[in-house]
């Protein structure tokens, strides 16, 4: 199973994507702004695996895996 990520600029951390401007540990980001080529981020399909926001690992697995 694969879900939208995003990977931060500066620490080249990836997050998972919550809403189209936020990831779901609040690191937020501009995807939709075509104005400025340096403020958009790509959206990029991974596994969990991949994801090495720890905050948003964890998030992620309360929201959805819970059972
Ligand atoms: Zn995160």
């Amino acid at each position: 199973m694969h879900f939208p990520t995003v990977k931060e600029n500066q620490t080249n951390i990836i997050h998972i994507i919550k809403k189209h401007y936020s990831s779901e540990c609040g690191y937020t980001f501009t995807i939709f702004n075509f104005s400025s080529k340096t403020d958009t981020k790509k959206i990029i399909f991974r596994s969990l695996d991949e994801v090495t926001c720890k905050r948003c690992q964890e998030i992620f697995k309360e929201i959805h895996l819970r059972d």
